[in-house]
């Protein structure tokens, strides 16, 4: 089995591998880079692929793989929730994206219609290959990809083991496997005791509202934002809770299939109590009243938070709470660093509470190592989908901890398994 990495190598962003073995090419995510401008991966014959697997919707996974459907139809596979969510967020790419983009509508929904929904735990043929999607606990309908030839690989795409309010975490019974391909985002950082950050993030949201002000939580609109509603609901939290964006659409989403919650209950109480923002009326009844307004985009680079922004930060008695990572150089990272929003070319001090609480999907540094000691010690192990201070850092831990042969592989490379 030769595995090649195509992008994702040493960097966040546009995840690609491609995996051969005997005539069969799979390509597993097809992401891309979302910077100042998009940046894809190395390219791909589309007419040799025999199939694309997919393990979530985000667009660093995501993005690319219409790029593939121009002159071919490759099939996709993909959980039914993936190809619902990756339905938003591809479309949300087409429609906001200020670049030109080398797809268009049609080939998105050729990618769709050549979708075929697959479940946990189902292995499947696909000519020469078995596939099986193991739940990766990262959002629901994500998965980790088991690819069984002549020799047998697991490839995590982002996942983590901590559980969350909608998510028990990712299942690790994938067996014996000769080589790993692991993610490596948080391979330098712990992540703060999950309970823990929850109490602090709500005690402050409680904080802010008894004070007469608004907390705006700028959040993802996949997984992030249903997240935190789950959070301040099951923790009591009384006052008005709002809803905006694409985050609504995906909420009904979550609803719809319960096999992919497994706090299933908890978003069901938290969507009775939340409130639906539907239009200019209730934007303005959301900034009326004190209470908690969650709203893509994550990072503030666009969406309804930079609606709600401009109102808070110039109210001393509000509160922008960032719920994740922030690249620096977004607006929200700005924000938090020099404490000045910038918005619609304008630039405002902000003299409203700015914090973060650093939510995380992903597994962080005790978590991978946990991973990978359930590995065989001469299994292959590559690290990617990391700064490259990271994927090296953990390629290092695996060879001298571990004993196992491991790699930070670069993109372009080539490895047998
Ligand atoms: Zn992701």
């Amino acid at each position: 089995m030769e595995i090649k990495f195509l992008g994702g190598a040493r960097e966040v962003g546009r995840s690609a591998i491609l995996v051969s073995y005997r005539d069969t090419r799979l390509l597993l995510d097809y992401g891309v880079m979302l910077n100042d401008h998009p940046h894809f991966p190395l390219t791909v014959e589309p007419k040799k692929l025999n199939g694309i697997l997919l393990t979530h919707s985000h667009l660093d996974h995501s993005g690319s793989i219409p790029l593939l459907y121009v002159s071919h139809r490759p099939k996709l596979y993909a959980t039914s929730m993936t190809r619902q969510t990756t339905t938003l967020l591809v479309n949300d790419f087409l429609k906001v994206s200020g670049y030109y983009l080398p797809f268009e509508r049609p080939e998105v929904e050729a990618m769709l219609r050549s979708c075929i929904e697959v479940n946990y735990r189902e292995p499947f043929m696909i000519r020469d290959v078995e596939v099986e999607f193991i739940d990766a606990g990262h959002i629901p309908g994500s998965a980790q990809i088991l690819i069984k030839g002549d020799k047998t690989l697991i490839y995590t795409g982002d996942f983590t083991t901590i559980r969350s309010k909608m998510l028990e975490g990712a299942d690790t019974g994938f067996g014996d496997v000769d080589g790993v391909v692991i993610e490596s985002t948080y391979a330098l950082e712990e992540h703060k005791p999950r309970q823990e950050l929850e109490k602090q993030f709500v005690n402050a949201c409680r904080e802010v509202v008894e004070g007469g002000g608004r907390v705006l939580v700028p959040a993802f609109s996949v997984g992030r934002a249903q997240e935190i509603l789950c959070i301040l609901v099951s923790h009591g939290f009384k006052p008005p809770i709002w809803l905006d964006g694409m985050a609504r659409k995906t909420l009904e989403h979550y609803l719809s299939d319960r096999r992919f919650v497994d706090g299933y209950d908890i978003l069901e109480r938290a969507s009775r109590k939340v409130r639906i923002v539907n239009g200019r009326k209730s934007r303005e009844a959301a900034l009326s009243e004190p209470g908690v307004i969650i709203t893509p985009a994550g990072m503030l680079k666009g969406g309804p938070a930079l609606h709600y922004a401009p109102h808070i930060v110039s109210d001393p008695s509000s509160a922008v709470f960032l719920v994740s990572f922030q690249i620096p150089g977004t607006p929200g990272e700005i924000l938090l660093n020099k404490r000045i929003l910038k918005a619609d070319g304008l630039e405002r001090e902000a003299v409203c509470r700015v914090e973060q609480f650093r939510f995380s999907g992903h597994a962080g540094r005790a978590e991978l190592h946990n991973y990978l000691r359930l590995v065989e010690n001469d299994a292959l192990v590559f690290t990617v989908h990391g700064e490259e201070r990271s994927c090296e850092t953990l390629s290092a831990w695996a060879s001298s901890e571990l004993s196992l042969k491991a790699n930070a592989p670069k993109n372009g490379e080539s490895y047998k398994v």
